[in-house]
């Protein structure tokens, strides 16, 4: 079978190194943290074993993802600043958002995320020496003083606020464009998801909200993200915006949004079915 006979929802074991010895092989070749793409107009896949020995570049580091069908999948990387083969382009992560299968997407996600990783932990934190990988697990660990290092994940919540056929939407002070959006941000040490939510909004825009109720969840590679979307109800308060994050939030009746995050952020898919919601089309 070849990649595009596979349904990567599915089929994709994750694993970190392959179950069996297999001839066969798919490699997600990385350069400089971008992503090696076939210039045929094709939906993205990897290339095959034959297709990366003919490539003629020479991998510095590579990392079992995992397998599909029994064929172990390689987040393979090579030297920064590799030339581009012909018929090839290296290509960043966020290129390929909206613009690829969404499984695919978060397997490019996936392994750039692992080679970030890996190349940020190559010295122990605590005290300096080398880390070595760990062949039972995802891991790198310092010899002499036995500290670990996991790919690190940084979870943020990602609220909707709303009031009857009102939606909350902030305009973001750092992002380009006049875009509006929902209310996100990373949760600290020591708070529950649902306290980050609470503290969010309330730092963000100075309300208090009610009847959290949760969402769903996206892997957010940018750099490395979950983001837990919630929608929540407006309680009490009126807006005192933090004019280093916000520049601008107001209620938006959902006849008249302004211009919104596309359907490939959790954020338009919160938007999206509270509207649908409401309409009655869900
Ligand atoms: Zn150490």
């Amino acid at each position: 079978m070849e990649w595009a006979d596979f349904n990567l929802r599915q089929d994709f074991i994750s694993g970190h190194q392959p179950s069996a010895n297999s001839e066969r092989s798919f490699h997600i070749v990385i350069s400089d943290d971008e992503l090696l793409s076939i210039d045929n107009g094709e939906p993205w896949r990897p290339l095959d074993q034959d297709e990366w020995r003919w490539l003629g570049l020479t991998a510095v580091a590579e990392h079992c993802l995992g397998e599909v069908g029994g064929i172990p999948v390689f987040a393979t990387e090579v030297e920064p600043g590799s030339d581009e083969p012909e018929g090839y382009s290296f290509r960043t992560l966020w290129s390929f958002l909206g613009r690829t299968e969404q499984s695919a997407f978060y397997l490019l996600g996936r392994a750039r995320q692992i080679v970030e990783w890996h190349n940020n932990h190559q010295f122990c934190g605590q005290c300096g020496q080398p880390t070595h990988s760990t062949d039972f697990d995802r891991s790198r660990q310092c010899a002499p003083c036995k500290q670990m290092f996991y790919p690190r994940l940084s979870p943020s919540i990602i609220v909707l606020v709303t009031r009857g056929e009102e939606l909350l939407l902030a305009r973001n002070a750092n992002a380009r464009g006049d875009f509006y959006s929902t209310l996100a941000g990373f949760i600290e040490p020591g708070e529950s998801i649902e306290e980050a939510v609470h503290r969010e909004v309330f730092e963000e825009v100075g309300i208090r909200i009610k009847n959290l109720k949760y969402f769903n969840s996206q892997s957010w590679p940018f750099p490395n993200s979950l983001m837990l979307g919630f929608h929540a109800e407006y309680d009490s308060g009126e807006f005192v915006l933090q004019e280093s994050e916000i520049a601008d939030a107001q209620w938006f009746h959902h006849t008249n949004l302004p211009s919104k995050p596309a359907m490939v952020s959790i954020s338009g898919w919160l938007i999206n079915d509270y509207v649908e919601r409401l309409q009655g089309k869900v």
